[in-house]
């Protein structure tokens, strides 16, 4: 019996149904796939039987990955690493299939890191990644409500998302405290181009840094209240951070980068 480790975010996944599920939100047979906090290995075999191509998991845990060599010797690849200093693009040379069942904090850390990092070209065909419910609500958010934020823009930039279902706790063990969700993200064909994503970040941060105001004082930081942006974009400076849509935010950042160069 395996011993979960808490600080490594450790609850591994023991409902059928819902391995189903993940492995049936991409289609996996012939692709190469790689798999990010395998674990024990339970998702690890529902893919296998999926036929892939070639999969490649990357854990962090020495004793599970030596236990993951054990389970499956030469059907998969193990790299015995930190994901977060992995370079993901260099692990095949055809575009990946990514599942993770990561610790939560990771999941949006790994996620920010792969937006923000995406050149032009796509090195993944899809991602199909858990989080906690709270921040997959927070991720999919449409403006005007109040899990609309930075990480709604800042995920929708570049990506699709669609939420596959979210997760009861009992379909872990050890149970998690809380609820969590499944969500599917793959390429935009179309995007407002931002040469510098870190300005998407500066940006957001600053609009959303006093989400109860209006939007007077962060525009006129930015923007030094500059008029020709305002009718352009048709902004009213009344509203609230929230109450601007996903391509609005895309389109200052643009304007902001051109006052820029
Ligand atoms: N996917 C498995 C396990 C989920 S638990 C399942 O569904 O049953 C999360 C897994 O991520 C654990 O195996 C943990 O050791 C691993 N992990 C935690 N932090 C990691 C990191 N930074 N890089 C790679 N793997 C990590």
């Amino acid at each position: 019996m395996i011993k979960a480790k808490k600080s490594l975010g450790q609850n591994f996944l023991i409902d059928n149904n819902i391995l189903d599920k993940i492995v049936n939100a991409a289609p996996i047979e012939n692709k190469n796939v790689i798999e990010i906090g395998p674990g024990t290995g339970k998702l690890t075999s529902f893919i296998l039987k999926k036929k892939p191509k070639k999969l490649t998991v990357i854990e962090k845990d020495n004793y599970l990955a030596k236990n993951l060599e054990n389970d499956f010797k030469k059907k998969i690849n193990i790299i015995n690493d930190d994901i977060l200093d992995v370079d993901e693009t260099k692990l095949f040379k055809e575009k990946a299939i990514v599942f993770g069942n990561l610790p939560y904090n990771i999941s949006t850390e790994i996620l920010s890191k792969w937006i923000i990092n995406i050149k032009d070209n796509f090195w993944f065909e899809c991602l199909v990644l858990m989080f906690q419910k709270e921040v997959a609500d927070r991720i999919i958010a449409e403006f005007n409500t109040s899990s609309y934020g930075r990480l709604s823009i800042i995920c929708n930039w570049k990506l699709n998302i669609k939420k596959i279902c979210d997760i009861k706790p009992e379909a872990f063990s050890p149970k998690p405290k809380i609820d969590s969700s499944l969500l599917f993200f793959y390429p935009k064909k179309n995007f407002v181009k931002i040469k510098d994503p870190n300005n998407l970040e500066k940006v957001t941060r600053i609009f959303f840094n006093q989400r109860r105001k209006m939007l007077k004082k962060p525009f006129n930081q930015l923007f030094n209240g500059d008029q020709r942006i305002l009718n352009k974009l048709k902004i009213d400076l009344n509203l609230r951070p929230q109450n601007l849509s996903l391509e609005k935010y895309y389109e200052l950042v643009s304007e902001y980068e051109n006052l820029r160069s």
